[in-house]
């Protein structure tokens, strides 16, 4: 398949992340070598001192650089460069930090089905492993980079494989009356921790990919997320039209065919590089369906081997499992008999199918002629397992997928759920981390998924837990005021607008927090249904509240874009200018700023449509309280005392869901959760809200983790510790 299969040795690009590091280290003072070796492996970010330790190389170019050391490291001037190597404390903590990696490279696999040659491989269609890698959209990139974090805590043989999205997704600016707008900044692989992987010529490593009755040539980039080696398909190579180079330009890109094509470079295209580097997948884990192909090309070599399909088949699907995120029947996206003509090509021959067979796999009734090509349905069925990712998720994910199972009674479709929980190292703040190292007993991170971990948070003074929040909350209005001046200015917003931002929101103030992807199930719009009860809320000058928002619509999503011109009226009303604020362009910085500094976390999906959520969990870390619909996860986290909730149930009629669903927000707002937050014992401190802190962190603390999430796929799905007692 490629010229390089014969070449001795593994070839994964190690050794290439090796040399790109040690390129860049030449490029620094001698001693500064260390900082370039910690700069190609994403551990520094979950590392404590990491951050800090680039911070203070130089802290206004660091931000600048959207905290990507090896831009950092590259700009940087010959002076300050200098500054750094002579200064012995920070190179003490550069050798700490190279050592920690070093130590954590050096630790034996977890024993089991999977192994270096054979490892789990992680499809996805977007990560968000770190800002500095603009590779994804929003939730589903978070949790698959959440996922590659805790694998290699873990030390799960894991590889993982996306797409180089060459202008990663859009970048978000809002006019004045709440329009999106969106532009594309190029991303260059060679200032982002990757390297090009290079085959034993030193020629970078391609393989081909049946597309559009063409070969596309792909190469590959390793990025390094600890142990676990992340690659990622790039079509921008000069074997291939310029169109066909676009096909990995933009990630959810708006033309459906190049959109279809990109989903079947991810399946194919990813069985292929592992292939030509030596690796051949125990478990190949479909993270959504975009990489539903990727079971038929591990059968297409069975049969080429001389198998016949029924084996081949069987036993691709005994290496597949499966997880849909996807509760809305819009998000599983369809493709007509021509479009997939067009981009499978010969493809369905490969794998002895004629072409109406082929799809037939894409369609819940095959012999319904009309039903287009989804991918969920071919995922499904080629998979050993498939999973929601919450509870409530996988039962309506059962009842959506049934008639794929026409013989089987809703109840006993075989989809499970695997709830979705977050990384704690990335996702709790360094000063809520420093509270828990004092009070939960040493090594407690390892054992975050049991629920004993989180017993001695109870023994946390109130006053303690309070100044934290208190500390967090205030640096967060500063980050605010920050941002909303400079987004003010750039929105040609009125001069009293701006003034309002600079002087504006408090440090004491209960905050807030609303920002998710501007889909209309998420139903930002609730916040402003009834316009005089939030002026009522918001200008209260007792229990005043401030309200900080973000989030993103797809491009094409017109809906989405229109439920934010919503909240932008808002700031005719008293008070609103100073004390309502929407953040421009949602991502990982300034997500991990909201879910720091918010008191509270309100989510409003229309239910049964979230299919988990993880931003709430985030929240929880940093001592937030959730304010939600019983819906996706907080179904099972919601306790009846550890935040609050709005009825999940469903109405037929969506404005009378609304109408309820609104009031229930503003009458909990009003009534339960400004009293809380503004009674105040005589030492100042709200005693009552801070139990209920306490009463989250330790339910949910130990149930919405990556630890004890990927621990399920381990037990569920990936069956390591099974295979090894064998
Ligand atoms: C966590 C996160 C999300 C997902 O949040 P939901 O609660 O699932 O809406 C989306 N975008 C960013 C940037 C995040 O950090």
């Amino acid at each position: 398949m490629t010229e390089t299969a014969a070449a001795p040795g593994l070839l994964d690009g190690s050794y290439d992340l090796v040399r790109a590091a040690e390129d860049l280290a030449a490029r620094l003072p001698q001693p500064m070598a260390p900082f370039a070796r910690i700069a190609y492996n994403y551990l520094w970010s979950w590392t404590p001192g990491g951050r800090e330790l680039f911070a203070a190389i130089d802290p206004v170019r660091w931000e600048r650089a959207n905290c990507n050391p090896v831009r950092l490291l590259l700009e940087s001037s010959a002076a300050t460069l200098e500054r750094v190597a002579s200064d012995a404390q920070l190179m003490g903590q550069a050798d700490a930090v190279l050592a920690t990696i070093e130590a954590d490279r050096a630790r034996p696999p977890m024993q089991g089905r999977a192994s270096a040659a054979h490892p789990v491989a992680f499809l996805c269609a977007e990560f968000a492993v770190h800002t500095s890698l603009p590779i994804y959209a929003g939730g589903l990139g978070v949790l698959a980079g959440d996922i590659l974090k805790e694998a290699s805590d873990l030390a799960v043989p894991m590889v993982a494989v996306g797409l180089l999205y060459r202008q990663g997704y859009f970048i978000q600016r809002m006019d004045r009356t709440g329009y999106q707008h969106e532009y594309w900044m190029p991303l260059d692989p060679d200032r982002v921790p990757a390297a090009l992987v290079r085959n034993s010529a030193a020629e970078p490593l391609t393989v081909s990919v049946p597309l559009r009755g063409r070969q596309l040539v792909v190469q590959v980039w390793r990025v390094q997320v600890g142990r676990v080696p992340l690659f990622l398909l790039d079509a921008d190579r000069p074997e291939n039209s310029r169109i066909d180079r676009w096909i990995t330009a933009r990630l959810y890109e708006s033309d459906r065919g190049i959109r279809l094509a990109q989903y079947a470079l991810l399946g194919i295209g990813s069985m292929r590089v592992l292939d030509a580097m030596g690796m051949d997948p125990a478990i190949v884990h479909l993270n959504e369906g975009h990489a539903a192909l990727a079971p038929l090309e591990l059968a297409r070599r069975d049969i080429a081997a001389g198998a016949d399909r029924y084996t081949a088949f069987a036993a691709a699907r005994e290496r597949t499992v499966f997880t849909t995120h996807t509760p809305v029947a819009a998000g599983n996206e369809g493709y007509d008999v021509a479009e997939i003509a067009e981009v499978m090509g010969d493809f369905p021959g490969e794998i002895g199918m004629d072409f109406d067979s082929f799809l037939q796999l894409g369609r819940t009734r095959p012999e319904n002629l009309h039903e287009p090509f989804v991918m969920t349905p071919l995922g499904i069925k080629m998979s050993r397992a498939a999973n929601g990712v919450s509870r409530r998720h996988g039962e309506v994910a059962r009842q959506m997928w049934q008639p794929l199972f026409p013989e089987r009674p809703v109840d006993t479709v075989p989809i499970g759920h695997v709830t979705n929980g977050v990384h704690l190292t990335t996702w709790m703040v360094a000063p809520m981390r420093a509270l828990l190292d004092r009070h939960l007993e040493p090594g407690w991170v390892t054992r975050a998924a049991d629920p004993q971990t989180w017993a001695p948070v109870d023994n946390i003074p109130d006053e303690e837990l309070w100044a934290l929040r208190c500390r967090l909350r205030g640096e967060f209005v500063e980050y605010v005021r920050d941002r909303s001046v400079a987004t003010r200015l750039a929105r040609s917003e009125e001069r009293e607008m701006v003034a309002a931002a600079e002087r504006g929101f408090s440090a004491d103030s209960l905050t807030i927090g609303f920002a998710r992807r501007l889909a209309t199930y998420k139903r930002l719009y609730l916040i402003t249904l009834e316009p005089h009860r939030v002026a009522q809320l918001i200008s209260n000058l007792e229990r005043p509240m401030q309200l900080i928002l973000a989030g993103k619509a797809h491009p094409n999503d017109e809906e989405g874009k229109r439920s934010a011109q919503g909240v932008f009226t808002f700031k005719e009303l008293a008070h609103a200018a100073e004390r309502v604020a929407f953040l421009d362009n949602y991502d990982l910085g300034i997500a991990s700023q909201l879910v720091a500094g918010c008191d509270l976390w309100v989510n409003l999906p229309r239910p049964p449509l979230e299919a988990s959520g993880t931003s709430g969990m985030k929240s929880v870390l940093n001592g937030g309280l959730n304010l939600s619909v019983l819906d996706g996860w907080w179904t099972e986290a919601y306790d009846g005392a550890n935040g609050w909730a709005i009825s999940g149930d469903a109405v037929y009629d969506n404005h009378v869901q609304d109408s309820r669903d609104a009031a229930a927000l503003y009458d909990l707002l009003e009534h339960e959760v400004a009293p809380l937050f503004y009674t105040r014992g005589s030492d100042g401190v709200p005693h009552d809200w801070v139990r209920r802190i306490k009463r989250s962190l330790r339910t949910n603390g130990p149930r919405f983790t990556a630890t004890r999430m990927v621990h399920d796929y381990i037990d569920s799905a990936y069956l390591l510790a099974s295979a090894a007692a064998e």
